[in-house]
């Protein structure tokens, strides 16, 4: 999963990620090739995030680029 460099954070006590401007999530490691920076989670954690809709408040799950119900699609 790529991920944009504005949206990874590093400190001390380890490498986050953040999607749709949500919660920080963990992850244990961040790999770069020519593409950009990736990272490794598993399929659990995935599944449990989700973005809610500015348009219609639906909460999509993580991999659904538009909204569900509305077809709302954020500007990421
Ligand atoms: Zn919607």
């Amino acid at each position: 999963m790529y991920v944009d460099l504005a949206n990874i954070h590093i400190d001390e006590t380890g490498i986050y990620v953040t999607f749709y401007d949500e919660e920080w999530i963990q992850v244990t490691e961040l790999h770069k090739d020519e593409k950009g920076f990736s990272v490794v989670m598993n399929k659990d954690k995935w599944a449990s995030i989700l973005w809610k809709c500015p348009g219609c408040g639906f909460e999509n799950k993580f991999w659904k680029r538009t909204c569900e119900n509305c077809g709302y699609r954020p500007r990421h």
